[in-house]
């Protein structure tokens, strides 16, 4: 066969990735810029996924559904996030490969949230049908590459066309029987920890706003964020008693925490990690960190730093004071007032 136009299919296994495509003939589709070959596109989306895999894969790409194992002892958790264009990324600040990456560290960093260890993971993806062939595969590439490195296959998926890029991602993980780390597991008396540094994602989605051109570099927290799995897992094992991970920004995430635990809270603004070219305000309301926000009994020794990540100790569970749990910050002048939830501000046009 030729070039030929895709126009929807589903990542299927079996003989390897596309069935149930549409395929338009290139003289009746001249406008569009998605240029495939369905040899091609087979080829490619199979040959990517070998260089990722997991043991609890039993069958990924290759039959009408993968066949995942979990191990003795073990329960299965499921977390799925949809990342729209002009929502969730824009495709002049972020490239391909950077979408594809943040969109697979969304789901893992769920996973590391509950002390887990993800297995395998399923990309459903809508494409318009101008969208540049090599747009694709700098996604496949970016999301791939990611789920190489942390240890989780690329076991099947869907495609279809769309009005604007969209990228789903289902993550499967694994966690031992009863021992995955809820947010409604804080009491009063706990310590609140975080990982790494807070709004330097957000500091960077400022520039970003304000017209200014910043590069994609691969450390930059904010194109390229690095979901905290070892720690996580490190965290379940040594006795976290509650966890979530910072997507949404520290004040709506504590206050998630806060209300599944019924308990209240107060941070120490004096004590935050803030990220260099950060704020206060970015670190305390900025979203899409992928840190950890974790908490601990007040008799639990913690190292100064889990898995070569440094963690910081900003605050203090208590006692619910009343029947709505109450989050509230200590001002860099100490007082006391309330802390709330002014979390993530989507892409949206209007923001
Ligand atoms: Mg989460």
């Amino acid at each position: 066969m030729g070039a030929v136009y895709l126009k929807s299919g589903r990542i299927c296994p079996d003989n390897g990735a596309v069935v149930s495509l549409a395929i338009c003939a290139a003289d009746e589709f001249m406008e569009t810029a998605l240029v495939l070959t369905e040899r091609k596109l087979i080829e490619r989306i199979r040959r990517l996924a070998q260089k990722t895999g997991h043991c609890g894969v039993v069958l990924g790409i290759g039959d009408d559904a993968a066949i995942l194992q979990v191990a003795k002892g073990q329960q299965f958790l499921v977390t799925t996030d949809l990342c729209i264009e002009g929502v969730h990324f824009r495709r002049e600040w972020h490239p391909a490969r950077c979408v594809g990456h943040r969109c697979l560290t969304r789901g893992l960093s769920d996973i590391a949230a509950m002390g887990g260890e993800p297995v395998a993971c399923f990309l459903s993806l809508g494409v318009p049908p101008k969208l540049p062939q090599r747009w694709v595969d700098d996604l496949l590439k970016g999301l791939v590459e990611l789920a190489a490195r942390s240890g989780v296959a690329l076991a099947g998926g869907d495609i279809s066309s769309a009005e604007k890029v969209m990228v789903d991602i289902v993550v499967t993980g694994q966690v031992p029987a009863k021992k995955a780390v809820l947010r409604s597991g804080a009491r009063g008396g706990d310590r609140i920890f975080v990982t790494g540094e807070l709004g330097g994602s957000a500091a960077v989605l400022q520039q970003l706003y304000a017209g200014n051109k910043v590069t994609p570099t691969k450390d930059s927290r904010h194109f390229y964020p690095v979901p905290r799995l070892e720690a996580g897992q490190w965290l379940r094992h040594h006795g976290a008693t509650a966890m979530i991970d910072l997507s949404d920004g520290l004040s709506v995430d504590l206050a998630h925490i806060c209300e599944e635990s019924h308990v209240d809270a107060t941070v120490d603004a004096v004590y935050l990690p803030v990220a260099k070219a950060a704020d206060l305000a970015l670190a305390l309301h900025g979203g899409e960190d992928y840190e950890l926000l974790f908490t601990v009994s007040s008799k639990t020794k913690l190292p100064s730093k889990i898995a070569g990540v440094r963690i910081t100790e900003i605050g203090r569970i208590q006692p619910p004071a009343g029947s709505q749990t109450r989050v509230r910050l200590r001002g860099l002048d100490g007082r006391i007032g309330p802390l709330k939830p002014a979390g993530w501000q989507y892409f949206s046009e209007t923001c």
